[in-house]
């Protein structure tokens, strides 16, 4: 009730609130006080941080943050328009160049995240007389985009080529109008890296069912790049399917270490997301020092290889310790390693206890993955030390035996 006793139209809010509180499904937010960093000081507290998505400890690296400082000190702190009015900035140009070079396309567009790059793409370049077809477990940024465009969708089993092959047969056969009518495209659109589950993307066989069919292929890289490839490409060099792939989406927000996403394309592709995509008509572009700082990003992935070597090392061990330790880890072949613990109770237990024990591992339950899939969510990057690493070991061991995970 307010004070003239109406009563409140947002109370079901609360309600609902109650209800995942209830059912263990809802999360504080942790605060972290410090740069990011294998260590951070999260909700007051030194930990070492197993859940960012820095892969290659880049967003506080010394070549990034002097030119984020740099571009600001002669550009200013913000663009001050949308890219299409007055806020394309040579900075913007010169990062999109820098990145059509690096992914080997004709061009490239960047949008303010690797989500709007999804629900700009997707929308723009489907509608009614195409069809989408989708992975299963594909990002919540795709199943967006799709849901913004015209054109009908089907979805085939995750990572499985042959229920693509189904799938892409049947809509072949049945057409447009159920008689035969061709689409006039055919998206096959999939994760490279799976983000819960840090499975890699049959590309491949996939490439090869959309080819048979003349499909297109559009892949989201968001955790491919700067994991995956020669210098962190992305899947499509991991799997040297350079020139097959029509549509590389990949997000500056992770081994980038800034924010933002992008289109990699051909120059059609590019012109035509500059005129419809409306993440990028409406929306604000990157102030100047996260473009300066994306630019040295792609600088330091072929400058400092070992980076991304020692993001592998560390990802090795780390798998084959938890595995040895006894936990299920899935079946993850990148740095996300998921710590699979079934119940959502269980899994925010194990978590806040890690947390106890100096470790931030945060829990991911649902609707991000299914209620009976809670997990741990680890990422281990490029600047954790193997003290911390063996740290991070020794707890997850300690709370996995006292909640009964594993043998005691
Ligand atoms: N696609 C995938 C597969 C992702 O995992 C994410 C981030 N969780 C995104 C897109 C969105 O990227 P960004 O954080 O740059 O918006």
């Amino acid at each position: 009730m307010d004070p003239a006793g109406r009563p409140d139209p947002l109370a079901f809010i609360g309600d609902e609130l109650a209800a995942m509180r209830e059912n263990h499904l809802y999360r504080p937010l942790r605060v972290m006080s410090s740069a990011q960093g294998p260590v951070a000081v999260m909700d007051g507290r030194e930990v070492i941080s197993l859940s960012s998505n820095d892969y290659l400890g880049l967003s506080h690296h010394p070549r990034m943050k002097r030119a984020a400082i740099e571009a600001v000190e002669r550009y200013g702190a913000g663009a001050g328009a949308v890219r299409t009015i007055a806020g394309t900035m040579t900075l913007h140009e010169a990062l999109e160049a820098e990145l059509a070079a690096f992914k080997h396309t004709e061009a490239v567009l960047t949008f303010q995240s690797g989500f709007t790059a999804n629900t700009g793409v997707i929308p723009t370049i489907t509608g009614e007389a195409d069809l989408i077809v989708s992975d299963e477990l594909n990002h919540a940024s795709i199943i967006d985009g799709m849901r913004l465009s015209k054109a009908p969708r089907k979805v085939f089993k995750h990572a499985d080529p042959e229920s693509l092959r189904a799938v892409l047969a049947e809509a072949v056969t049945a057409g447009r109008d159920g008689h035969g009518q061709p689409y006039r495209l055919i998206l096959v659109v999939t994760d490279g890296v799976f983000s819960m589950d840090g499975d890699i993307a049959p590309l491949p066989a996939i490439v090869e069912a959309a080819e048979a069919y003349g499909a297109a292929v559009m892949v989201d890289d968001a955790h491919a790049s700067g994991v995956l490839g020669k210098d962190g490409r992305g899947s499509v060099s991991h799997f040297g399917l350079e020139g097959r792939v029509a549509i590389q989406v990949g997000t500056l927000s992770k081994a980038v270490g800034v924010l933002g996403g992008y289109v990699a394309g051909s120059q059609n592709l590019r012109d035509i997301l500059v005129q419809r995509a409306r993440p990028f008509l409406f929306s604000t572009s990157h102030p100047p020092a996260v473009a300066a700082a994306c630019s040295e990003a792609i600088k330091i992935m072929v400058d400092e290889p070992w980076l991304i070597e020692r993001l592998w090392a560390n990802t090795r061990r780390f798998k084959t310790e938890l595995t040895r330790l006894g936990f299920n880890t899935g079946h993850s072949e990148t740095p996300i390693t998921p710590v699979m613990l079934g119940n959502s109770e269980t899994t925010i237990r194990f978590s806040s206890r890690l947390f106890e024990e100096g470790v931030f591992g945060t829990s991911v339950i649902f609707p991000t993955v299914a209620l009976d899939r809670a997990r741990i969510r680890t990422i281990v990057t490029a600047a954790h030390t193997d003290d911390q690493l063996d740290q991070a070991l020794a707890a997850f061991d300690r709370v996995g035996r006292e909640l009964g995970v594993i043998a005691g």
